[in-house]
């Protein structure tokens, strides 16, 4: 199995694209999920998994194109009061009872999110969809993947309220490029979920629960470093950009002991889960019949245009926007 790991990390360790750190996590996790799914699924996802490795990012991406796409990442949980991860509604029509669109949309909606690609996945499964399953399961796995990053789960998101700016690319980008080679990524079978929407919420209050040691052993280490060691300089094609220096982002790594490492095989079991408990509830269609589908033209026009909008930095960047502020 190590071998398999070494060989999918340098697969796709290439820089897929400049500047995108946190990219890197989420094609890791679409990828390793294939791998757990069971051997009536296993050659579709398999014989597509560049498809679902280049399209786990999607979802950022069109953060820049569609108005409310920002929202699906992330909750912030503190805007509802004490223990309200605890306590709020599990299901988007419950949530619609106690609170306007606009609210929820506003500290974020992504355990809801989840649900709803969820169900989205299971109707492609059932009409046999192959785009369709395609696309939504890259986008499922990357939805999934954000509900358990302890950043994604508060207000404080980029440590920006507590003077620890950039510690969700260190946390989420810096650290993963740097260890996430080193991870045993070997999760086993995909599992049935009876109630994944439970399951999702567990997750986020599990990422929550991380929270305290994010940023307090980043407070603590850095009043030990010298502030010269915290960053230094790494080029990146024709750019020298700022980044959190290997001994700083090492110490901090050790330090969670192992913390991001759990969340990130944590993500993979789950995704496969929901890809897998998807596929049981459509009925479990025999995806090996799709196994020659090739995307339309327009499609793939579709997911140039948005890497090029991209690319080109065409839209300004929102709130909870994140991936390249280390410095
Ligand atoms: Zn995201």
């Amino acid at each position: 199995m190590k071998q398999y790991i070494v060989l999918f990390f340098l697969l796709i360790s290439r820089p897929l694209e400049a500047n995108v750190w946190g990219f890197y996590a989420h094609q890791l996790i679409n990828r390793m999920a294939v791998f757990s799914l069971p051997a009536e699924m296993i050659g579709f996802y398999k014989h597509n998994i560049q498809y679902i490795t280049e399209n786990a990012v999607n979802p950022d991406r069109r953060r820049y194109a569609v108005k409310d796409e920002a929202a699906r990442h992330y909750i912030d949980a503190e805007a509802y009061g004490d223990s309200s991860l605890y306590k709020l509604p599990r299901y988007w029509n419950e949530a619609l009872k106690e609170y306007p669109a606009d609210t929820l949309n506003e500290y974020g909606i992504v355990p809801w999110h989840v649900n709803r690609i969820r169900h989205r996945l299971t109707d492609a499964m059932q009409v046999m969809d192959a785009s369709a399953i395609l696309r939504l399961s890259a986008d499922l796995g990357h939805y999934i993947a954000d509900a358990n990053v302890p950043l994604h789960t508060t207000a404080n998101y980029n440590g920006q309220l507590t003077n620890q700016h950039g510690i969700h690319g260190l946390w989420e980008s810096r650290l993963t490029e740097l260890f996430a080679k080193e991870y045993n990524f070997f999760v086993g079978k995909a599992t049935y979920l009876d109630d994944p929407q439970l399951e999702i919420w567990s997750a986020v209050i599990r990422a929550h629960e991380c929270l305290d040691a994010v940023f307090g052993i980043e407070k603590e280490l850095t009043e030990k470093f010298d502030p010269d060691k915290k960053y230094s300089f790494e080029s990146r094609g024709n750019q020298t950009i700022k980044v959190y220096s290997y001994s700083f982002s090492e110490a901090y790594h050790t330090a969670l002991q192992g913390m991001v490492e759990q969340q990130m095989v944590q993500s993979v079991k789950m995704v496969a889960d929901f890809w897998y408990t998807c596929w049981v509830n459509a009925g479990q269609p025999g995806l090996d019949k799709l196994i020659d589908f090739e995307f339309s033209k327009e499609e793939l026009d579709l997911r140039k245009k948005e890497l090029e909008d991209w690319k080109n930095k065409k839209y300004k960047s929102r709130p909870h926007d994140i991936g390249d502020d280390a410095e």
